[in-house]
């Protein structure tokens, strides 16, 4: 929908009115046969139309370009009074500049910026509402820390207030120590079957070296025994080997002189 015509100082160009709403143009779209439009109403009637609603030649949506430059630039420079020109806005001002104005507007009707408060009033009142929104909050009166709601500053009692926020603080924090306690517990158990664990490794780590220990130690008497056996062994060589050498060296002087001989043999 274009803009009101009526809210136009000075002389508007037929070029600039929309074939559609017959007001000035806004947000403009160009038809290859040259006729605009504003680009929600040529969208409104394409959608059960197929032609340019001037002249009738075929047109569709993919088919709009924007307006010529030098009628861009024209409709910019359009002098156009403010919508709220009915409550008493007496600006006018180039249409490019509409929007700039309307967001800043005084006499725009805006609302209240207090959440819940459902007045609306235009920008050059708010002040003088905030000052007296019953939606406005400020801090207890009282001092309990409370930011309060006028509305419900009758209601307001301070002890019951604390009170619920201790409850609260107090809930909140029987809930930490449980969570504590339990995280405690949980990393207790573990560490106790880590040990357990642990000791059972070890006590089969002791039943394996033991195991290890008898075997040497049965390795050990075993070879006690053969060292035992073959000293003994290796004695008696000994002692046969000088019986042998004493009756190597007899041998020749018997040879020689039984007699001694005889006299060894008797001994
Ligand atoms: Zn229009
Ligand atoms: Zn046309
Ligand atoms: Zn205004
Ligand atoms: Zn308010
Ligand atoms: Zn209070």
């Amino acid at each position: 929908m274009g803009f009101d015509l009526e809210r136009f100082v000075g002389y508007v160009n037929e070029g600039l009115l929309c074939c559609v709403c017959r007001d000035v143009l806004e947000r403009p779209l160009q038809a290859p046969c040259e006729h605009a439009f504003c680009s929600a109403c040529i969208s409104g009637w394409l959608v059960h139309h197929n032609s340019c609603p001037e002249d009738r030649l075929p047109l569709d949506l993919g088919s709009l370009k924007p307006l010529y430059r030098y009628m861009r630039n024209d409709l910019n420079r359009l002098q156009i009074r403010c919508v709220n020109a009915g409550q008493g806005c007496e600006v006018v001002c180039p249409l490019e500049n509409l929007h700039t104005h309307q967001d800043e507007c005084e006499f725009a009707f805006i609302s209240c910026s207090n959440t819940g408060c459902p007045v609306q009033v235009e920008r050059r009142g708010l002040e003088a509402h905030l000052s007296e929104c019953s939606f406005r909050s400020r801090s207890c009166p009282n001092g309990c820390g409370h930011t309060l709601q006028s509305i419900d500053q009758a209601q307001h009692n301070c002890v019951a207030e604390l009170r619920t926020e201790v409850e609260m603080l107090r809930a909140e924090m029987l809930c930490k120590v449980e969570e504590v306690r339990r995280e405690m517990e949980s990393r207790l158990d573990s560490q106790r079957r880590h040990m357990v664990q642990k000791e059972s490794q070890l006590k089969s780590e002791v039943e394996e070296l033991k195991g290890q220990l008898s075997r040497v130690m049965c390795d050990v008497r075993a070879l006690l025994g053969a060292e035992r056996l073959r000293r003994q062994e290796l004695a008696e060589a000994e002692l046969e080997k000088r019986e042998l050498l004493e009756l190597l060296r007899d041998l020749p002087q018997r040879a020689h002189s039984p007699t001694d001989g005889a006299a060894k043999d008797q001994r």
